[in-house]
């Protein structure tokens, strides 16, 4: 799974040594929690010419500038700037390449938030957003207009998990001077190299994978040298800034990404193979399954897959899927995932595709599979399985 991103170094390594400088930091391994507001300068010409690595606290201290220079190192572009939370990322990108009567090509199977965020605020300030279905690669161009300022790319798709034809889309969109920006929550720049499939600015709910713990919020924002100065600059003006504990504790997720990205990589396709064959099931939506319409795709463009995909299974009655999710004892129901523990939630994308048609057989689940051990994780499914009423 290792690939150089930095001179020679494999991917483990850069994520122990990236952003750490331990002369500056006394010799300690990990930086400090810097907390501050004011920061002060020595005398009156260095504070008139305003000469001073930090200027204030919520342009950045030594230990949000750690993670953003680790992050940096990782994603690949020009620079990493953070933001409170992964929604926030999402929405800070789009403010920072759309202007009043662009027109934003959005797919069908964005995180739900990010749709919502388009109807109402987005079209409150006269942007309109167009929905295109997940399939579409090159043939995008066709839905290209005079204000088509970006189109933005999340793949696998939000809950059904559909890959999308990056390299496709971006060569279109650069041919038109429209920018690429892309969720990249599942994959992380871990297992999928956003910027050298040619998206212009990537974001990362860091929320998930990159904390890994659930207990931090955060999101990520990279860009190319080409869109660095607009991300910048809009992250500035709208005063967002990430405190240093968060900050702390994100570094600290990054450090063991790598193996632990490794592990929900394994665990959840042994899972997806296992659920495949079982009778209640009608389909896995996971796109590392050799089964999987979007595989090839994947394959080429994908380092690895994350631990959380879809499950469509059999009609059931609906009491029994109640008696299922409760039978569980491992897996925790509840939103957002990335963490070390496995979480199951079932859901319903009816209302959140418009330009794609979602009919399911029967009941859909979200799987997040963490870092238990699989044999325990399995013997937890079949015990709820079992539960399940044919109709
Ligand atoms: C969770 C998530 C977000 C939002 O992240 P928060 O940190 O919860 O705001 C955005 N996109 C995707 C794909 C997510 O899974």
């Amino acid at each position: 799974m290792s690939k150089a991103t930095d001179q020679n170094h494999g991917t483990n390594t850069v994520l122990v040594q990236a952003g750490r400088d331990a002369a500056q930091q006394q010799g300690f391994v990990n930086p400090a929690v810097t907390r501050g507001s004011t920061v002060l300068y020595p005398n009156a010409e260095d504070f008139l010419a305003g000469r001073s690595r930090y200027s204030y606290g919520r342009r950045g201290n030594p230990t949000t500038n750690a993670l953003s220079a680790a992050l940096t190192a990782v994603e690949g572009g020009a620079g990493v700037v953070l933001a409170p939370s992964g929604l926030n990322a999402v929405t800070t990108a789009l403010l920072a390449v759309l202007s009043a009567g662009d027109h934003l090509l959005m797919v069908d199977t964005v995180y739900h938030p990010t749709r919502h965020f388009c109807d109402t605020t987005l079209a409150r300030l006269g942007i309109r957003t167009t929905y295109y279905d997940p399939a579409l690669g090159s043939d995008i161009r066709g839905l290209f207009e005079d204000r088509t300022r970006a189109v933005f790319v999340e793949s696998p798709g939000s809950l059904t998990f559909e890959i999308q034809d990056i390299p496709a889309i971006a060569h279109a969109a650069r041919a038109s001077g429209v920018a690429v920006v892309m969720d990249n929550t599942w994959a992380s720049p871990l297992y999928f190299k956003a910027h050298e499939h040619g998206v212009d600015i990537s974001i990362q709910a860091g929320t998930k994978y990159l904390s890994g713990h659930s207990d931090v919020m955060v999101g990520t924002i990279s860009a190319t040298e080409e869109y660095w100065p607009r991300v910048k600059e809009t992250h500035g003006n709208l005063g967002l800034c990430l405190s240093p504990d968060d900050a702390y504790l994100a570094l600290r997720g990054f450090r063991t990404m790598g193996v632990r990205l490794a592990q929900h990589h394994q665990a959840g396709l042994v899972v997806a193979r296992w659920l495949e064959q079982r009778p209640e099931v009608a389909r896995v939506m996971h796109p590392g399954l050799e089964s999987n319409p979007y595989h090839p795709l994947w394959r080429r463009d994908f380092l690895g897959a994350s631990g959380l995909f879809g499950v469509e299974l059999l009609p059931v009655e609906a009491d029994s899927l109640k008696d299922m999710l409760n039978e569980f004892s491992l897996f925790g129901m509840g939103y957002s995932w990335g963490g070390f523990e496995s979480l199951m939630i079932p859901f319903n994308a009816r209302n959140s595709r418009t330009a794609s048609t979602w009919e399911p057989a029967g009941p859909t689940l979200r799987l997040h599979i963490g870092l238990e051990d699989v044999e325990d994780l399995l013997a937890d499914l079949e015990r709820g399985l079992k539960k399940l009423k044919p109709v």
